[in-house]
């Protein structure tokens, strides 16, 4: 069903209110690119504020530079109104649909469940193997799959990446629909391109050039730095894990490798990455003002980092 023939939630309806003082009012348009995006329409079916939430980085310059801002009788607070709908715009595009409700306040399950998952995952499979495997030094060619054997780790975790793969793509799918993209657009005009260099460089996660809002007022690019620890550890582990596949399977070289192999190196190097990036992101939060925050999404953000 297109979406403009659906009801309004509150936070659609709220998120075009917003959106139509702000194509009047103008002045955050040099901020980010939600407000240049939004000066494209005059008028804002559901989809459009389903893209313009998700271009969003919740810095909060706009709150604080509004004029229109409580206690104005507008209630102006941009990056609340498009987070409430950016979360919705997370269950709309998930795939499947059937565990989309999951994003709705289950922070602590589903943090309580990755910690489960993970115990549950190293001692069924010492138990598989042998117990004692927990316990005992391995080293030499093939130690690295003592407890879990080389097969079924690329088992298991060949099947969920290729699940992501395809969440993700339905999911961009969906997404890609909904918000009335053409197919010339993401291949012919270089926005790809400019969208991937843009979210590579987090270019609109700056308030402008001045930084994310804090409580005390004093903007700093602190979550811009520790998304870029996230986001480059992550991909120096998966360029760890795919130079790993290669050297195994072309070269035949059996893991663990020196700590001079680049499998390694860059797998440290990510760890690190993963391990500071979402641990500076938490500190980061407990700076931020709560005015641009939206309830209840607390515990699913910090479950997720
Ligand atoms: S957030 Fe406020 S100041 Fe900025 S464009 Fe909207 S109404 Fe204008
Ligand atoms: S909170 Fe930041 S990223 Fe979001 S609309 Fe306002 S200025 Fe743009």
């Amino acid at each position: 069903m297109p979406a403009t023939e659906e009801p309004p939630t509150a936070a659609l309806r709220e998120a075009g209110r917003l959106m139509t003082i702000c194509n009047a009012c103008r002045y955050c348009e040099g901020l980010c690119a939600v407000f240049p995006a939004m000066e494209l329409r005059r008028e804002f079916a559901a989809g459009d504020l389903h893209y313009l939430a998700n271009l969003c980085h919740g810095c909060g310059a706009c709150y604080y530079d509004c004029q229109y801002a409580p206690p104005h009788e507008f209630a102006v607070n941009v990056p609340v109104a498009l987070a409430e709908l950016r979360a919705q715009t997370y269950q709309r595009y998930a795939w499947p649909d059937a565990l989309s409700g999951l994003y709705e306040k289950n922070g602590g399950k589903v943090a309580l469940a990755a910690i489960f998952a993970v115990i549950a995952f190293l001692i069924g499979f010492a138990v598989l193997v042998d117990p004692q495997v927990l316990f005992a030094g391995h080293a030499g060619p093939g130690a690295f799959y003592a407890i879990m054997p080389h097969n079924a780790m690329v088992a298991l975790f060949g099947t969920v990446f290729a699940l992501a793969i395809a969440a993700m793509t339905l999911s961009l799918r969906a997404f890609w629909r909904d918000t009335g993209g053409a197919g010339e657009e993401a291949v012919g005009s270089g926005a790809l391109w400019r969208a991937m260099t843009n979210a590579g460089a987090l270019r609109n996660l700056d308030g402008g050039g001045a930084g994310c809002m804090n409580a005390d007022e004093q903007p700093t690019d602190n979550r811009k730095l520790f998304h870029h620890f996230t986001f480059y550890g992550f991909i120096l582990c998966l360029a760890s894990t795919s130079l790993a596949t290669l050297l195994h399977y072309a070269l035949g070289w059996q893991a663990p490798y020196g700590w001079w192999n680049p499998v390694v190196v860059l797998g440290t190097l990510g760890g690190l990455g993963l391990v500071i990036g979402p641990a500076g992101l938490l500190t980061a939060r407990r700076r931020r003002d709560p005015a641009i925050a939206a309830d209840g999404q607390s515990a699913m953000a910090i479950a997720f980092l």
